[in-house]
């Protein structure tokens, strides 16, 4: 089969780059390696009409390309119900956590000459223990690795491309975020097949000729948008593997587990009005009140990092007690008063790694993000990790997907 690109992966990135293609009347196809499209994003409706997002909830208003996705698709965004007043406090102390977040950023101004691992940074300047455990606990919630692993220059470079004064959790969609992946795919539903992994690409001529496990394409350009770690499996020919495998291999894959309760009434806004916590006896763990505005009362835990890999090793009862107990251990016994719950693992996926996208590690290459999205001969990657704008968003997902398109060299 001949086509001109061919787009591995049919999450956001990928989905958006075909978009993209689409619109210029450039002939592709594009290949996911499992059943369903969509990645990291996917929804699940409960039979009592109660909708979960499994993967990515939150947006605001600066973040652009994906809000014009949403009205394209119809889908409108609601407000999440966030108030000034509302505070995030840390399960120990029940304090403000605010002050410790703005030392941080003091640092964060101070610029390094040569990187270390984040832990080591933060450690120099913050001496309180308690304000150590919140900073270790929330960055393995935010990064979903551990902060001893992460590099802080390739932090500080990749929070610089939040280009936004505004909260990430400011909006959510008023449908589920299924259906825009579901409107992206009508786009082009001749050219997308899934149940086919990408195994291998090779140089050929003047072309690529691109492995599944089904059949083989010949292509004149590659887009390749799947987190660095999970491309990192993919075979390539040598002087491709010369030039980016350093850079696939400077990632490590995170690890998030997501659990959201329904409740009757907000009972955490009883005694202080309360936005979240942060534990500091479970390294990765915070909750948030993630309800909308006017509608159902809903907290969501997010555990990342080691805490994630342990929990999910448990059963799926297990896993629920677990983390409804440290509900129950800030909140107290009306914790278990929930009427209905969800969950989802990402864990060590095959396909989609893990946590909420993959981290650049403490001793892999600061610019691996650069060269990566740089195109080498014709092939170029265009995950949510290597965008311009809102790196580990889904708007940095679109970012990706669209710059990649704008840089590949294609003949006319
Ligand atoms: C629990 C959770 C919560 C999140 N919350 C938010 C949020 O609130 N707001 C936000 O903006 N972002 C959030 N994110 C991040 C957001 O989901 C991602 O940044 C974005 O969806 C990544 O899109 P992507 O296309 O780069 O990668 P992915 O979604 O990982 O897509 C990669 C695709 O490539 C396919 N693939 C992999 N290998 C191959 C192969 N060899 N051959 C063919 N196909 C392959 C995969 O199956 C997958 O479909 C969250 C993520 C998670 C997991």
């Amino acid at each position: 089969m001949h086509k001109q690109v061919i787009i591995i992966g049919a999450g956001l990135a990928g989905l958006s780059a075909a978009k993209k293609l689409k619109e210029q009347n450039t002939p592709f196809v594009l290949l996911e390696a499992t059943e369903r499209i969509g990645g990291k994003i996917d929804s699940i409706t409960h039979e009592n009409g109660h909708y979960f997002e499994l993967g990515p909830q939150f947006i605001n208003d600066d973040m652009h390309a994906f809000n014009q996705l949403l009205s394209e698709a119809n889908i409108p965004v609601a407000e999440t119900a966030l108030d000034s007043e509302l505070i995030e406090v840390d399960d120990h102390s029940k304090l403000d956590a605010t002050p410790i977040f703005q030392k941080l950023h003091a640092i964060e101004e101070d610029s390094l000459s040569e990187d270390v691992p984040l832990q080591t940074l933060y450690e120099e300047f913050i001496t309180n223990e308690q304000d150590r455990r919140i900073l270790e606990s929330y960055f393995c919630e935010i990064l979903n690795i551990h902060p001893s692993q992460a590099s802080t220059i390739a932090s500080f470079e990749s929070s610089k491309r939040y280009i936004s004064e505004q909260n990430d959790l400011l909006l959510q969609g008023a449908k589920p975020f299924k259906e825009l992946t579901h409107y992206l795919a009508s786009l082009f539903q001749e050219e997308l097949l899934t149940n086919h992994p990408v195994i291998a690409i090779h140089k050929v001529n003047d072309g690529y000729e691109v492995h599944t496990k089904k059949q083989v394409f010949y292509v004149q350009a590659v887009i390749i948008a799947v987190p660095p770690t999970i491309a990192s499996q993919i075979q390539f020919s040598e002087s491709l593997n010369t030039h980016f495998m350093p850079a696939l291999q400077s990632y490590v894959n995170g690890a998030i587990i997501k659990i959201t309760w329904l409740y009757p009434r907000k009972f955490w806004q009883d005694k202080q009005p309360l936005h979240g916590v942060i534990y500091t006896s479970v390294p990765g763990v915070s909750v948030v009140d993630s309800s909308k505005k006017q509608e159902d009362a809903r907290l969501t835990m997010f555990i990342g990092a080691g805490t994630a890999q342990e929990f999910a090793n448990l059963d799926a009862t297990t896993r629920l007690q677990k983390a409804t107990a440290l509900l129950e251990r800030y909140f107290g016994k009306i914790a278990h008063g929930y009427t209905d719950v969800q969950e989802s693992v990402w864990v060590n996926h095959p396909y989609y790694g893990g946590g909420y996208s993959a981290k650049v590690k403490f001793g892999g290459l600061i610019d691996a993000p650069e060269i990566l999205r740089t195109p080498h001969e014709n092939v170029v990657f265009a995950s949510s990790e290597l965008a311009l704008k809102f790196p580990n968003f889904m708007e940095g997902a679109i970012q990706a997907g669209y710059t990649a398109v704008d840089e590949l060299k294609l003949k006319k």
